[in-house]
């Protein structure tokens, strides 16, 4: 079910702010009347119950109580009003007497206010708005006629479910007639019927006192836990957590949790029943089958909220919490050390992430099957490529019987300065944009991408931005939905299809085309290209140190590119098949450690396509099987970079709880697996947290 949002974002802009209208309050005197009756009556109460009720009116006025607090907190709040669980119809008729017995209104009205009060909370539209103060949302709203804010609201809610129930509906029709009888007459009659007790006696303490206490219980919900205590799950809100109003009203006063999550039956985070005796009739209602469909929320999604809106005071171990001064406290999580970021920064950037996920599929792509573009091979290509391979096969064999030392240092730092051009280049510069380069390195990777061969920067982003966006999909230009062959290698040998042309003609390459780098590499790519890709690093070996130019050649240009091509196209095929996917288990890129090898970080692809925006291209903190980091940390040191942005711990946590495969660990580097309970290295944090039914044993701690 979908839980009501309860923030201000819900009020409604007809309401007015308090600035441009007073309010005008029409007491009803004989409400006013009614309660200091109430409240005379209850002292008076007081003192009869201590100075001359017998035992078994002490035990029926605390049984009155008892179940007065479960018809409202079990029976019309959490069954009725909110919804969080499902009751067969004899506890249905229960909750209904006992709530009869509260005498704070028929179901059906004590539900329309509430639902209201959830949805305009602490506006001018809610019943008891508690920004007006103590004593108005405390018992001053009783005493004045209904705001029209409120009675207008009431009117345009839903309330069919209440129409539906017989027993609400029963209630409703004879509540004139039920009320007295059962909240007044029973509650008096019975001490004095069965015990003898003075009628006087029974009637102060049975009924006005028993009815002062259920009601202030009610009342500081709306009150107090919307004034006094902390926001764990959401600051934005009044509503507070309060344990005294929680032992009080027996599982209320967790009020800031049940604004949050409206829908759990245990209104409150809570396990245990402690504070919160409501849970514990609902759970046993349960166990023998009057209660079903009991709701709660995942550890997960609080932990989201929490992280994402609260106050800051939420723990997973509330009862447990290990409060840290500060940095190298010995209590201090390892954990968080860990994950901290702690950097040279200067400032901290600020940039939207973009979304990556199928969401962002446009409807007008075609399903695979309505449409498919043929698939035409451009015979040139595969010729190219042919060569290539063999190429690359006898660049091997004169690399390991003939080729110098300094050839092969040769060979080997092309390939370096090449996946530093596509991976710190025109990946995580040009197309993702995840840090800032000033113009000298900008050249620098503009020449070490064209040593690459793989397309001039501007149509390389736009291919991949494409991909990105569209990923996996017919308009992906290595669509990995279509296999291991064509998006490795496949797609470069077909003319480029229809639905990949046309997204990257709708894309924005604005921030490419104010880079006169870019826009010089793209205009004289035809030159430059042959020159640099190939005529280079097949001379310097051949004019230096003379190497044999054809030893040269297949060596430092078919080989390496040979070598440099399959790694990126492995990016496009084995890391988006193979692989575990703890960021996002509902794309197909994968963490591909052995990707990461080759292509010097380019392989933690889920992380990846989550974050695109991270210069990292992955979680990891150290440069293990991630150069590129290693080199744009280098340029940032000195100065030619800048703007690196990074995504935050928590942002990663929240992602893999929320999407991913269950394969996330915090420390990736340092996962201790553990092969199941009362492991040595079992976290005391998810002992303590673990949810342990019918325990054998008593809790520890
Ligand atoms: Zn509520
Ligand atoms: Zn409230
Ligand atoms: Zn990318
Ligand atoms: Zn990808």
């Amino acid at each position: 079910m979908a839980p009501n949002s309860t923030t201000f974002d819900s009020v409604s802009p007809t309401v007015p702010p308090p600035e441009s209208k007073r309010y005008k309050y029409e007491i009803v005197w004989i409400k006013v009347i009614f309660f200091a009756y109430l409240h005379v009556g209850a002292v008076y109460g007081l003192y009869l119950l201590v100075t001359e009720a017998k035992w078994p009116t002490w035990l029926w006025w605390f049984a009155l109580l008892w179940i007065s607090s479960q018809g409202t907190g079990a029976g019309a709040h959490r069954l009725w009003c909110h919804r969080t669980y499902k009751a067969k119809l004899p506890l249905r008729i229960l909750l209904a007497f006992y709530q009869t017995i509260t005498f704070q209104k028929d179901i059906y009205d004590w539900c329309r206010d509430h639902r209201i009060h959830h949805k305009y909370s602490d506006t001018d539209s809610d019943p008891h708005n508690a920004s007006r103060g103590f004593f108005y949302s405390h018992i001053g709203w009783l005493l004045i006629k209904k705001q029209e804010e409120v009675t207008s609201k009431g009117k345009k809610l839903d309330l069919s479910d209440l129409e539906a129930d017989p027993v609400v509906m029963f209630q409703r029709k004879y509540y004139w007639y039920l009320a007295p009888v059962i909240a007044f007459l029973m509650p008096a009659a019975v001490p004095w019927y069965f015990w003898n007790e003075r009628f006087e006696v029974s009637w102060y303490v049975c009924n006005m006192f028993r009815y002062f206490l259920t009601l202030h219980a009610t009342c500081l919900v709306n009150s107090a836990a919307h004034i006094f205590g902390t926001r764990p799950y959401d600051k934005n809100i009044l509503p507070t957590q309060n344990l005294f109003v929680s032992l009080i009203s027996n599982g209320e006063g967790f009020h800031n949790y049940h604004h949050a999550f409206p829908w759990d039956y245990k209104a409150a985070e809570l396990g245990s029943y402690f504070g919160n005796w409501s849970t514990a009739f609902i759970d046993l209602m349960a166990k023998i089958g009057w209660a079903y469909d009991l709701k709660s929320v995942s550890a997960t999604m609080v932990a989201k909220r929490a992280m994402r809106a609260g106050d800051g005071s939420w723990k997973f171990d509330t009862r447990n919490e290990k409060a840290v001064w500060g940095w190298d406290d010995k209590n201090m999580d390892k954990s968080d050390i860990k994950m901290a970021e702690v950097t040279y920064r200067t400032s901290s950037p600020k940039m939207a992430p973009n979304s990556t996920t199928f969401d962002s599929v446009s409807p007008t792509v075609p399903s695979p099957e309505t449409k498919r573009s043929k698939i035409e091979i451009v015979w040139k290509k595969v010729i190219f490529f042919a060569y290539l391979h063999i190429g690359a096969i006898y660049g091997l064999y004169l690399l390991v019987t003939e080729a110098k030392w300094a050839t092969w240092l040769w060979w080997y730092v092309i390939m370096l300065v090449s996946t530093q051009g596509t991976g710190a280049g025109v990946h995580r510069l040009w197309c993702h944009r995840t840090y800032k380069a000033k113009l000298p390195l900008r050249i620098l990777l503009a020449f070490y991408q064209t040593i690459t061969f793989q397309k001039d920067i501007y149509d390389w982003c736009r291919d991949h931005r494409v991909h990105h966006k569209y990923s996996d999909t017919d308009s992906d230009p290595h669509n990995a939905s279509r296999g291991f062959f064509y998006s490795h290698m496949g797609w470069l040998m077909c003319k480029k299809q229809e639905e990949v042309t046309s997204k990257g003609k709708k894309l924005d390459l604005s921030d490419l085309e104010a880079d006169p780098v870019v826009m010089f590499q793209r205009k004289y790519y035809w030159y430059l290209a042959p020159v640099i890709a190939f005529l280079m690093p097949a001379t310097v070996p051949w004019y230096f140190w003379n190497e044999r130019f054809e030893v040269s050649w297949y060596v430092c240009n078919m080989l390496r590119y040979f070598l440099t091509l399959h790694g990126t196209c492995l990016v496009n095929s084995a890391a988006h098949i193979f692989g575990t996917r703890p960021y996002d288990k509902n794309i197909l890129p994968t963490q591909n450690l052995w990707v990461s090898y080759i292509t010097n970080g380019e392989g933690f692809h889920n992380y990846h396509h989550a974050f695109p925006w991270d210069y990292k291209a992955a979680e990891l903190g150290s440069y293990y099987g991630n150069w590129s980091t290693a080199f744009i940390d280098l340029m940032a040191k000195i100065g030619w970079a800048y703007d690196l942005k990074s995504v935050s711990a928590k942002m990663v946590a929240k992602r893999a709880l929320r999407t991913g495969d269950g394969s996330w660990k915090f420390d990736t580097a340092n996962d201790k697996a553990v092969w199941g309970w009362d492991d040595k290295n079992m976290d005391e944090n998810d002992i303590k947290m673990a949810e342990v039914t019918y325990r054998g044993e008593s809790k520890s701690g």
